[in-house]
C-alpha cells in the first residue's frame, strides 16, 4: 500500500519472525489500527491531530509530508490506511465528508459527453443525484436491473461508456450483482467499475480483488457502525489518471473528512470484523425465521437460499449475507407502515449498519419512481439479540393486523 508508511506513526519493532502487518488477517490490522505506535509517546491509540497547518523545513520543504489539512490531514489518514488494508486497495483510500461527497466525486472525475451504467436498485439520494446533477455535468446515465449482467453488456455504447456504478446487495431490495462478471463486460469496453459496498462491508466482500476499479462506502454505516459519523470512502485499486483525479477533486473541492470524525471512525474501525460477524448473523437469524411467518409474504436477503442472487453472494462474499434485510408485509402499505408504528425495540429511523437495530418504510421515503414495493420494511440489523429483535417485530406485525374495534 502506498501510503502506509505515513510518517506519524510506526508500526512498533517487532520480532523478525512475527508477521507484517499486510500479512495480517482484517481482525487484527482492525484491531491493531495496523499496529501503529505514537512515535512521541509511545501511545498505542494514535493522537487525534487537529492543526490546520504544518512547519516548513528551512528550505522550504515539507518533508513530513504534510502541508496544509484541506488536501490531507493525519488522523484522517489513519483510518483510510486501515480501510485501504482492509479493501486491498493499493492506491489507498480516500475519506470525504459523507457517503454523497465520495459518490458524486466518482461522476464529477468523469469528461463532459461520458455515459454511465448504474443499477435500477441502489441508494435512492444518489439516483436521484444522478437524474438531477448528471445531466449538467452532460453526463448521460442509463439505470438497469445490475442483477442481469446481459443487461449492463447490452446497455454499453461503445467507446462512450466509461463507468458501470454498481451497488450489492442493492439498497433495499438487497439485489445481488455479480461484481467479477460486470467488471469483464466493463473492462472489454474500456469502461471502469465502481462498487458502492456500503451494505457489505470490507469484511464481507473485497470488491477490488473481484476486478473493480474503486470501491466505495457510506463510512456513515457499519465502518463507524455507532450512529455518530457521517464519512464517505474511496479505495482504488491501482494509482493512476483518474485516482489522481479524485485526489485532486477532494482536495481542490474541500470535501475531506474532519478530524474529529476520522478519530471515531477509527475507533469504530477497530470492532468491525466482530460487528460484520455478528450484524450478519443476526441478519441471517431473522430472515430465516421470518420467512416463516404467516404476516409476511416475502424476505428478501441474499443468504436466504431461495433468494436469485444467492449463488452469486455466496461466492462473493465471505463470512456473512449482510445486515440489511427486507421484509414485504402481508396486508400491503397500511400494514407496513402500521408494524414500523408499533416496534418498540427496533428504531424507526433511517440509515444503517449501527449497533442500535432500525426499521423504515421505505417508499414513504423515497417517494414516486422508487422501485421499492410499498409493503415493503427495511431492516438493519444491529447488535442486539436477534430472538429479542424477533419478538418485538412479531408483537408489531401481530398488533398491526389486529382488526381495529
Ligand atoms: N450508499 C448507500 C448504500 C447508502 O445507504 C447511503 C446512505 O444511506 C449512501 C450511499 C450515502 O451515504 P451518506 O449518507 O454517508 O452520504
Amino acid at each position: 500500500m502506498s501510503r502506509s508508511n505515513a510518517p506519524h506513526g510506526t508500526s512498533d519493532a517487532a520480532p523478525s519472525e512475527a508477521l507484517s502487518p499486510a500479512e495480517w488477517q482484517p481482525a487484527t490490522l482492525a484491531a491493531q489500527a495496523l499496529g501503529r505506535i505514537d512515535p512521541v509517546t509511545r501511545a498505542v491509540v494514535p493522537p487525534l491531530h487537529l492543526s490546520t497547518t504544518y512547519l516548513r523545513d528551512p528550505d522550504n520543504a515539507y518533508r513530513s509530508g504534510f502541508v496544509y489539512a484541506r488536501p490531507d490531514n493525519a488522523t484522517t489518514r489513519e483510518a483510510e490506511d486501515v480501510i485501504a488494508a482492509l479493501e486491498r486497495a493499493e492506491a489507498g483510500a480516500l475519506l470525504f465528508g459523507s457517503g454523497m461527497a465520495a459518490a458524486s466525486a466518482v461522476f464529477c472525475a468523469l469528461e463532459r459527453g461520458d455515459h454511465v451504467i448504474a443499477p435500477e436498485v441502489m441508494y435512492w439520494g444518489l439516483r436521484r443525484w444522478l437524474r438531477q446533477e448528471a445531466p449538467r455535468l452532460d453526463l448521460a446515465v442509463d439505470f438497469v436491473p445490475m442483477d442481469d449482467p446481459e443487461a449492463v453488456r447490452a446497455a454499453i455504447r461503445p467507446g462512450k461508456t466509461r463507468l458501470v456504478w454498481i451497488e450489492t446487495p442493492g439498497n433495499p431490495l438487497c439485489t445481488v450483482a455479480d461484481i467479477a462478471r460486470i467488471a469483464e463486460i466493463a473492462h472489454a469496453a474500456g469502461a471502469r467499475v465502481a462498487v458502492d459496498s456500503t451494505a457489505a462491508s470490507p469484511i464481507l466482500t473485497r470488491p477490488l480483488t473481484l476486478g473493480a476499479d474503486i470501491v466505495m462506502h457510506s463510512a456513515t454505516k457499519i465502518l463507524n457502525g455507532h450512529s455518530d459519523v457521517v464519512a464517505g470512502v474511496l479505495a482504488g485499486a491501482r494509482k493512476d489518471a483518474f485516482w489522481d483525479r479524485l485526489v485532486a477533486i477532494r482536495g481542490g473541492w474541500g470535501a475531506i473528512l474532519g478530524p474529529f470524525e476520522a478519530y471515531l471512525l477509527m475507533r469504530g474501525l477497530r470492532t468491525l470484523p466482530l460487528r460484520a460477524a455478528a450484524q450478519s448473523a443476526g441478519a441471517l437469524h431473522l430472515a430465516q425465521r421470518l420467512s416463516a411467518h404467516p404476516l409476511v409474504s416475502a424476505v428478501l436477503y441474499p443468504g436466504l437460499p431461495d433468494h436469485p442472487g444467492h449463488a452469486v453472494a455466496a461466492r462473493q462474499m465471505t463470512g456473512g449475507f449482510g445486515y440489511m434485510l427486507s421484509i414485504r408485509v402481508a396486508g400491503g402499505e397500511a400494514a407496513a407502515i402500521e408494524t414500523a408504528a408499533r416496534v418498540a425495540l427496533w428504531k424507526r429511523a433511517t440509515s444503517l449498519g449501527g449497533v442500535e437495530s432500525l426499521i423504515e418504510h421505505r417508499a414513504s421515503v423515497e417517494g414516486p419512481g422508487t422501485p421499492c414495493p410499498p409493503d415493503l420494511l427495511r431492516l438493519s440489523t444491529g447488535i442486539e439479540d436477534p430472538d429479542d429483535l424477533l419478538r418485538d417485530l412479531d408483537a408489531a406485525l401481530t398488533g398491526a393486523h389486529r382488526p381495529t374495534e
